[in-house]
C-alpha cells in the first residue's frame, strides 16, 4: 500500500493477538502483533522508555511556565501588534503546560511522585483543569476503557438509532461537533465545564476531599489572575474587559480548540472502531487499536511534547514524553492506523466519521451509509 496523506497505513486482522513480524510497506517500520510490541516495550526498549529523569523535565517545565507568564505580561503591556502575535503564543503555551500536566498526572514526567503532583497541579492551572478530576477521568476512565461507549467519555459516536431518537437540539449540536470547524468547540462546551472544574458524584462515583481542594485551587487561580489583569491592564491603557479578553479568554479558547481537535484525532478515524462492551474491546485489542497515530511535522511534535504519539502512550501510559518517539516505533502494531496530517485528510476523517454502527463495527455518514475504508469487523468475535 502506498503511503499517502489520506489513506492510512493500516493492517488488517486487528484482532490477531499472535505476534508475528511483518515488513511495512515503506520498509521503515516493522509491524508486529500488539502483544509482542507490549512485551518489547516493557522488556527491551521499554527499560529505557520507562526511565524517568528529574532535573531536565523540571527545567523544561520552568522554561515553559516562564514563557507563558511572559506572554501574558506582553498581552497586558504590549501594543496591538505584540498582542496579536502573543495571543496564539499564549494559547500554545497553555497547551504545552497542559501536556506536561498530563504526563505528570501519569507519573511519567519526572521520577519523583511528589514533584509530579506539584508540577501537574501548577501546569493544569492556565487550562483551568482540576488535577485529581483529570486523574480520575483520564487515567482511570479513558485509559482504562478508551473507545468503549458509556465508559470512555469524550467523542463517543452515536449509533444511527441513538441519533434518530435524539432531540432536535442534540442532533444539531452533534452535527456541528462532527464538522471540521465544530470539532474545535466540542471540548469547551461538552466536556470541560461539566467534568474538569467542579467535582460531581455522577462522574466520580464518590467525591473526595482532594477533588474539592483541586477545584478550589483552580477557581482561586482564576480569581487571582483576573484580579491581577484588572489591576494591571488600566496602567497600560487597557480596559478591564480588553485585558481579560486578550490576557485570559482568547488564549484559553485557543487551548481548548487545539485540545478538542487533538483528542478527536487521537481516537477517531474511519478505520478505527468503537466498542459496545469491555469484552469486544479486549478481544479487539482496543487499548491500542482504538488509537490513531497522526503524524505531524517535527516542530509540532516538539512543541506538543509528542502528545500525538498516541499508540505508544496507550500501550504504556507511564512512558515519559521524551521517550515516546522511540516507544512509538514499538507501538506500530498490526492493525494500527497511521496517517500524516493534512487539512484534506482531516476534512476526509470528519466527513466519514459521523455515526457508528456498533453491531457491524463500522463508521457511517448521516445517510447511514458505511464510510470506513476497511471496517474493523475482526474486532468483534461474531
Ligand atoms: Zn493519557
Amino acid at each position: 500500500m502506498l503511503r499517502s496523506s489520506i489513506q492510512p497505513r493500516s493492517h488488517s486482522t486487528p484482532g490477531a493477538a499472535a505476534a508475528r513480524a511483518l515488513e511495512s510497506t515503506d520498509g521503515r517500520t516493522e509491524v508486529i502483533g500488539w502483544d509482542m510490541a507490549y512485551a518489547r516495550l516493557i522488556a527491551g526498549r521499554g527499560v529505557a522508555s520507562s526511565e524517568r529523569k528529574l532535573a531536565i523535565p523540571i527545567l523544561r517545565f520552568a522554561a515553559v511556565l516562564s514563557a507563558y507568564v511572559t506572554s501574558v505580561a506582553i498581552l497586558v503591556a504590549g501594543n496591538i501588534y505584540l498582542t496579536v502575535a502573543a495571543v496564539p503564543v499564549a494559547g500554545i503555551l497553555i497547551v504545552m503546560l497542559f501536556v506536561i500536566g498530563h504526563d505528570a498526572c501519569h507519573q511519567s514526567f519526572t521520577r519523583s511522585r511528589w514533584v509530579n503532583n506539584v508540577i501537574g497541579r501548577i501546569a493544569f492551572l492556565p487550562a483551568l483543569h482540576a488535577y485529581s478530576l483529570w486523574e480520575h477521568e483520564h487515567n482511570r476512565r479513558h485509559h482504562g476503557f478508551n473507545n468503549i461507549r458509556n465508559l470512555d467519555y469524550a467523542w463517543i459516536p452515536l449509533s444511527p438509532r441513538e441519533f434518530r431518537n435524539a432531540g432536535v437540539i442534540d442532533r444539531l449540536k452533534y452535527r456541528v461537533y462532527r464538522d471540521p470547524g465544530g470539532v474545535l468547540l466540542y471540548y469547551l462546551i461538552e466536556i470541560w465545564p461539566r467534568r474538569k472544574i467542579i467535582p460531581r458524584n455522577k462522574f466520580l462515583g464518590r467525591v473526595r476531599a482532594v477533588h474539592w481542594v483541586d477545584s478550589a485551587l483552580v477557581l482561586s487561580f482564576l480569581a487571582v489572575c483576573l484580579t491581577i489583569l484588572a489591576v494591571a491592564g488600566p496602567r497600560f491603557g487597557k480596559s478591564v474587559a480588553e485585558v481579560w479578553l486578550v490576557g485570559a479568554l482568547l488564549p484559553f479558547l485557543i487551548f481548548s480548540a487545539l485540545f478538542s481537535a487533538a483528542i478527536y484525532l487521537h481516537h477517531t478515524h474511519y478505520d478505527v472502531p468503537w466498542y459496545d462492551s469491555i469484552e469486544q474491546w479486549k478481544k479487539g485489542n482496543g487499548s491500542v487499536l482504538g488509537t490513531v497515530h497522526v503524524e505531524f511535522p517535527w516542530i509540532v511534535r516538539v512543541a506538543s511534547f509528542n502528545i500525538m504519539e498516541h499508540n505508544a502512550h496507550h500501550l504504556a501510559p507511564t512512558t515519559p514524553h521524551y521517550h515516546l518517539a522511540a516507544a512509538q516505533k514499538d507501538a506500530i502494531v498490526e492493525g494500527v492506523v497511521v496517517w500524516t496530517f493534512t487539512m484534506r485528510g482531516y476534512f476526509d476523517v470528519c466527513a466519514r466519521c459521523k455515526l457508528f454502527d456498533y453491531e457491524a463495527a463500522r463508521w457511517l455518514d448521516f445517510h447511514e451509509q458505511p464510510t470506513g475504508g476497511k471496517p474493523a469487523m475482526a474486532t468483534h468475535g461474531h
